[in-house]
Order: C-alpha cells, then sequence, then structure tokens
C-alpha cells in the first residue's frame, strides 16, 4: 500500500499485543490509513457471547466466530493457578463416547488468531475477576488439536512470542485423544510445550470401546510415537484418564496402567467424570477411586487427582456442547 514498514510493525502491534477489534482503535495510524485499511480488509476477531459463573470461581464463555459457528472456552481459577482451557475446532470429528463435544459434527478448524484471542479474551477475564493473569493454558476444549496441527502451532507461536504474549511454554499443555503421526511431527518440530494423552484405558479393547480413534491409532502404535516424542523433546507425557464404574476402574484397570507407564515415561492425571445428556456413564465412587491411586502409587506411578470444577455450569472436563 506504499506504506512505510513500520506502518506495519504498528499494526502487527495493535493487532497483536493490544488485539484490537477494530481499525479505528489504531490511534496512532493516519485517519486516512485506518480508512485504507477498512476498505481493504476485515479484523475477525471473537466475540464474547456469554458467559457463565460457577460457584468454584470456574467462568465458562461462549464465543460467537465472525462465521456465526460457536465455541467454549473456560477459565479455572485454583490457589495457585489460573489456567485457561481453549478450544482448537468448532465441534469435534472424534467421536470419544464420554465427551459432549463428541456427539457434535466438527464444523471446522480454528484459525491462528481465533485461538490466540481465545487466551486473550480469557485472560482478561482473570485480570477482572480474580486479579491476576493468566498461568497456565490447555488445549483441552473442544476439538482435537493434532487435526488442526498448523494452526495450533502458529497459535502458540504467537502465545509464546515476545511480540505477542509472552507466555512459557512450559506453560501449555496440548491434550490429544492420539493421533500417532501428529505426536512424531510434534516431536520432529521440537516443540516446548507440555504433551497430553486422553488415553481413559490402558488396553486397546477398552479403549476401542470408548475412543474410536483408537481402532486406527492403538496402543502399540501410541507408546511408540510417544517413546519417539521423549527421545526427542525429554518431555515426559501426561495420561489423563477418566474414571468410568465398571468400565477403566477395576485393580485390572489399573495393573495395565502401571505396566502401560512401564513403556513410556509418564504421570498419570485421574479425572473424575462428568455426567452428560448424551451417554449413560457413571462415575468411579471415592472408596473404589482411592483404591486405584493406590495401587498406582504401591507400585510407584506418579498418579494426581484433577478435580473437576464448574460442573454447576457444564463446564468441566467432557461437558463442552454449546449448551447454554
Ligand atoms: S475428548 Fe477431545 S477428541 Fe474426544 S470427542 Fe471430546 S473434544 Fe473430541
Amino acid at each position: 500500500m506504499s506504506e512505510k514498514p513500520f506502518r506495519a510493525r504498528q499494526i502487527y502491534e495493535w493487532l497483536w499485543v493490544k488485539s484490537a477489534h477494530t481499525f479505528e482503535e489504531m490511534t496512532n495510524l493516519s485517519k486516512a490509513l485506518r480508512d485504507k485499511l477498512e476498505d481493504k480488509f476485515v479484523i475477525n476477531s471473537i466475540q464474547l457471547h456469554q458467559a457463565q459463573y460457577s460457584n468454584d470461581g470456574t467462568i465458562k464463555t461462549v464465543f460467537k466466530l465472525h462465521d456465526g459457528n460457536i465455541i467454549e472456552g473456560v477459565l479455572i481459577p485454583t490457589d495457585d493457578r489460573a489456567t485457561a482451557c481453549v478450544s482448537s475446532q468448532v465441534g469435534c470429528s472424534l467421536s470419544c463416547k464420554f465427551c459432549a463435544t463428541g456427539y457434535m459434527k466438527r464444523m471446522r478448524n480454528l484459525d491462528p488468531g481465533e485461538i490466540y484471542d481465545q487466551v486473550v479474551e480469557i485472560n482478561a477475564q482473570g485480570l477482572k475477576h480474580l486479579n491476576r493473569p493468566l498461568t497456565n493454558i490447555v488445549f483441552m476444549g473442544m476439538g482435537e488439536p493434532l487435526l488442526n496441527y498448523k494452526n495450533v502451532m502458529e497459535a502458540i507461536d504467537k502465545i509464546t512470542s515476545p511480540e505477542g504474549l509472552n507466555m512459557s511454554p512450559k506453560r501449555i499443555t496440548v491434550s490429544t485423544a492420539g493421533i500417532a503421526k501428529m505426536i512424531k511431527k510434534l516431536a520432529d518440530d521440537q516443540v516446548k510445550f507440555n504433551l497430553a494423552l486422553s488415553l481413559h484405558a490402558a488396553n486397546d479393547e477398552k479403549r476401542n470401546e470408548i475412543m474410536p480413534i483408537n481402532e486406527q491409532n492403538n496402543i502399540p502404535v501410541l507408546v511408540e510415537a510417544l517413546n519417539y516424542f521423549y527421545e526427542k523433546t525429554k518431555g515426559k507425557i501426561t495420561f489423563e484418564y477418566i474414571l468410568l464404574a465398571g468400565v477403566n476402574d477395576s485393580l485390572q484397570d489399573a495393573k495395565e496402567l502401571v505396566e502401560l507407564c512401564k513403556r513410556v515415561p509418564a504421570k498419570v492425571n485421574i479425572i473424575e467424570y462428568n455426567p452428560i445428556d448424551q451417554a449413560d456413564f457413571l462415575k468411579t465412587d471415592v472408596s473404589e477411586r482411592e483404591q486405584f491411586i493406590q495401587y498406582l502409587e504401591r507400585h510407584k506411578v506418579t498418579a494426581v487427582v484433577r478435580r473437576s470444577r464448574g460442573k454447576d455450569i457444564d463446564a468441566a472436563c467432557g461437558q463442552l456442547a454449546n449448551k447454554f
């Protein structure tokens, strides 16, 4: 547009550091340039559509995208953290049986700006309601991040860049249902963020039943990919494990999980199941959960119980389904 190069830097800063939603806000540009930009470009920022506040402090936000699609993001405050759980796709194609998003159609991938904007908006909520900025980001909202690989990587680049939000990659976790080929790609790309695998069953027969993606990416194939990731990045894996009563919570299941942890350097996050309308799973009761965890600990597997937050507003793990 025959403008000086420093104008590009100014616009970049308005877009990625100051998160401007309109060209009008870019007050250090001349009015004529702002009008020219307005004529030639659009800023497809995400709009805060609705927010729900849980009595445990969790905030679930429904964001409206420029094409009318809707996604959800969650702010999860704990004593020492403020975590944003962000979406990577509109809906999801993987149909995990315990997950409300899995019952929706995958409409499209989010673009890097839409992923980045969720972080910016949730960070602003943290500052407004908790008086503190985000400490962590997890890609555990709607969608499978590794099926939107390029855009997720680009968003993380901006989130961690000094010319963006300047967050440490160590504070970011990407959680996958297990796409072996893309886990290897993460390793080849030498990513610095944390990787979590939604495991939920340590044998193929059970995993096939609750996570159909396991049929093409079974446990031996995932073990190979995760070890490749560990060798290349030295990043330990986290196995996410939702306890489902009578499905994956027996001592035999715990034993299989211990065996798996001997084959991959990993720790385990135990997650309480949150009921959804679409499925009739039940959550494991406390005494059985304790036995399961004690078995893991006796066999030297590090296991942490992740308490579910925001259940009263359908904001907890597996409950995101645009129900508002
Ligand atoms: S758990 Fe993740 S990958 Fe599985 S259906 Fe839900 S959003 Fe998709």
